[in-house]
């Protein structure tokens, strides 16, 4: 039997981990693979499946090769009802070690399917260290998924490695990050609690990331444009093969027009009065699919952004225990808001992306996650940054000191997001003042919207033909198939 190497199909399995920031982008990756011929499965659970399983069968049916492989999670072993298999349905620490053993306790069930499957590759999330083995004994090649900027990959690895802030004698003392050429000021405090002293989850998030450096190579959502530097000093630190093939997000969604679980099936209220606003006219305030923050901090922002004069769109996810504490305050300030048309809350989940989309959007408070400032930069909108955990506060400076995007809000400590704090870390007074400019239009907030509608013209060139984005695609399609017909030949299969 002879095989024309080029002409076949590669068979690549992903294996997302069950939270937005991580999902979400995965998917759109493997719908990219399938539109490129790519035989794609999707390896998830059942209620995860619900939010993206739509556009996989859009696809499917317009004939690319994608399908998602369901496995069951251990809902009455880890005494979860049923459906509550993400990380971001936990709202308290116990239910969260409950979704994350009950996570945990699929990787026998995985690794039997993904040895069954015999794909040619695994694109595996960084929380799976245990894909590293996987791959080797069936002799395929891991690819590692984290959805971040090489920025925050490099800092937290030299960081890790130099420890500056070991030898600072306060914890609000400034260190620069080793290595970088750029001089980034940072203090101990900014930094995730497990790198800056040892925790019993240090250990933990070490192998996570330490599993980066074992596999055969890496896809960044990211593109050379953004922050080429960083993606040569990833190569030199973290050594090993790198694909550029980011704005994924918006690959996909400018691709066909499908959005996921980001469409919209009806109009909602908040559209409609969207529609009726000014172009560039309105904020709107996320802090992505984790966190939930304090009463005393929503309070403060409810102040600062009717003091600002701005209208807006604000997401809380703090539904749940507003009703069971009865807080009405947050009630009381959305009727108002609404009857003034003035602004909305929306409670939970917001379709982020047709919001960022809409012309009226103006601004965005954001928490720093890598794919709401990715959906952010893609249309072109400024960002007051205001990170609260993991390596938000590196995008923070990537944002606010390198590409000048982002006007700080000066956050000083980086709080696990399921932190019991109960204190407001942002003032109303702050909160109006950063509104202020970045939705004005003083010198500062021009030259950054200039500075991004730039880099949002760049995102959109690089994922097209002959775009940098678009040929590492190619070229990590083509060392997938090279692999293949090298595993292949050494199994002693006919390889023209
Ligand atoms: N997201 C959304 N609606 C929400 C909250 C989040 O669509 O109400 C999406 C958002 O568009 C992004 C992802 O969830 O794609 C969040 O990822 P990010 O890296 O920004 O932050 P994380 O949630 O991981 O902290």
């Amino acid at each position: 039997m002879e095989i024309d190497y080029l002409n076949q199909q590669l068979k690549v399995t992903f294996l997302p981990y069950p939270t937005p920031g991580h999902m979400i982008p995965m998917i759109d990756s493997a719908r990219i693979f399938a539109k490129h011929g790519v035989h794609v499965t999707i390896i998830t659970t059942n209620s995860n499946a619900l939010s993206f399983q739509k556009s996989i069968d859009n696809d499917f049916n317009y004939g690319y090769s994608i399908k998602t492989h369901l496995i069951q999670f251990p809902a009455a072993q880890v005494n979860l009802p049923n459906g509550v298999e993400n990380i971001k349905d936990a709202t308290s620490l116990e239910i969260l070690g409950k979704i994350s053993h009950g996570i945990s306790m699929l990787q026998d069930q995985i690794e039997l399917l993904i040895q069954d499957l015999q794909p040619d590759c695994i694109v595996t999330d960084m929380c799976y260290p245990w894909t590293v083995e996987l791959a080797a004994k069936i002799g395929i090649p891991r690819i590692y998924f984290y959805s971040s900027s090489y920025f925050s990959t490099c800092a937290s690895y030299l960081i890790q490695k130099h420890r500056p802030h070991d030898k600072l004698v306060s914890n609000t003392e400034k260190f620069s990050v080793p290595g970088f050429e750029e001089n980034i000021e940072m203090i101990p405090l900014q930094l995730a609690e497990w790198i800056r002293t040892k925790t019993n989850y240090s250990c933990y998030f070490e192998a996570l990331f330490e599993s980066e450096g074992r596999s055969y190579g890496a896809i960044y959502n990211s593109f050379h444009e953004l922050e080429s530097d960083y993606e040569q000093l990833y190569k030199s630190t973290i050594g090993i093969k790198t694909w550029s093939i980011g704005p994924v997000a918006m690959l996909v969604n400018n691709d066909d027009g499908e959005n996921g679980n980001r469409e919209l099936e009806i109009e909602p209220d908040w559209l409609n009065w969207l529609n009726s606003q000014q172009h560039d006219s309105v904020l709107y305030v996320s802090f992505g699919s984790l966190a939930r923050l304090p009463r005393a901090q929503l309070v403060e922002i409810a102040h600062g952004l009717e003091s600002s004069g701005h209208n807006f769109i604000w997401v809380v996810r703090n539904k749940k225990v507003e009703e069971e504490k009865g807080e009405s305050f947050i009630k009381d300030f959305e009727h108002r808001m609404k009857e003034s048309k003035k602004g909305y809350i929306i409670w939970n989940w917001a379709p982020q992306v047709v919001i960022l989309e809409h012309p009226a959007i103006g601004g965005i408070v954001t928490h720093c996650g890598w794919n709401s400032i990715l959906e952010s930069l893609n249309s072109g909108i400024a960002m007051i940054t205001w990170p609260m955990f993991a390596e938000q506060f590196y995008n923070e400076k990537l944002l606010v000191d390198v590409l000048k995007i982002g006007i700080s809000m000066g956050v000083k400590e980086n709080k696990f997001f399921m932190s019991k704090s109960e204190e407001a870390t942002v003032t109303r007074e702050e909160i109006t003042s950063a509104v202020k400019i970045l939705m004005g239009s003083c010198e500062k907030s021009n030259e950054m919207r200039s500075r991004v509608k730039n880099l949002s013209d760049a995102a959109k060139k690089t994922i097209q033909e002959g775009g940098s984005s678009y040929n590492n695609f190619i070229n990590l399609i083509h060392d997938l198939k090279l692999l293949k017909k090298t595993r292949q030949l050494s199994n002693n299969i006919n390889v023209v």
